[in-house]
């Protein structure tokens, strides 16, 4: 009657150009201000990229590469939410509904803490649920390799998934 889902990203943070190929910020659909982006064939967003892919897990699906590939043009720059939609839409029809999500975000800058409740509500938004139900964690990667080096980001995401109306 539980279904468990983990799910994780990382993406490049990069100038925008010409100095890289950086891409606005935006962390589980809110736009940060940072002097870099995420590069990636979407909006790069890591955060919704693992909400998606824990969902997707736990119901036992395709993983988000496969349903949206980065080869496929339909794709290019679009606002993740669309996947995150897309895991939600077969949670529904598979009939189950999001019991909790807690996430981990892992960068060294733009710091998360000022935006957490912020990011934390336009998820639950997304998801069409309590904000009791999102949780947000910040780390930074402690200044060593590309995350704390600030050349990336990194989330880890799990959620458990019940029955609707159960
Ligand atoms: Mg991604």
């Amino acid at each position: 009657m539980i279904r468990v889902g983990h799910g994780y990203d990382l993406h490049r943070l990069e100038p925008p150009p010409p100095a890289g190929a950086g891409q606005a910020f935006v962390l589980g659909g809110v736009r940060l201000d940072h002097e870099r982006g995420p590069v990636g064939h979407s909006d790069g967003d890591a955060l919704l990229h693992a909400i998606t892919d824990a969902i997707l897990g736990a119901l036992g699906e395709p993983d988000i590469g496969q349903l949206f590939p980065d080869n496929d043009p339909r794709w290019k720059g679009a606002a993740s939410e669309v996947f995150l939609a897309e895991a939600m839409r077969r949670m529904r029809t598979g009939g189950w509904e999001l019991g909790n999500l807690d996430a981990t975000v892992i960068c060294e800058r733009p710091k998360l803490a000022p935006h957490k409740s912020a990011i934390a509500a336009r998820i639950a938004n997304l998801l069409g649920v309590e904000p009791s139900v999102v949780n947000l964690k910040g780390k930074t990667h402690e200044g060593v390799d590309a995350v704390g080096e600030g050349r990336a980001i990194e989330v880890h995401a799990v959620v458990l998934l019940k029955r609707a109306n159960g």
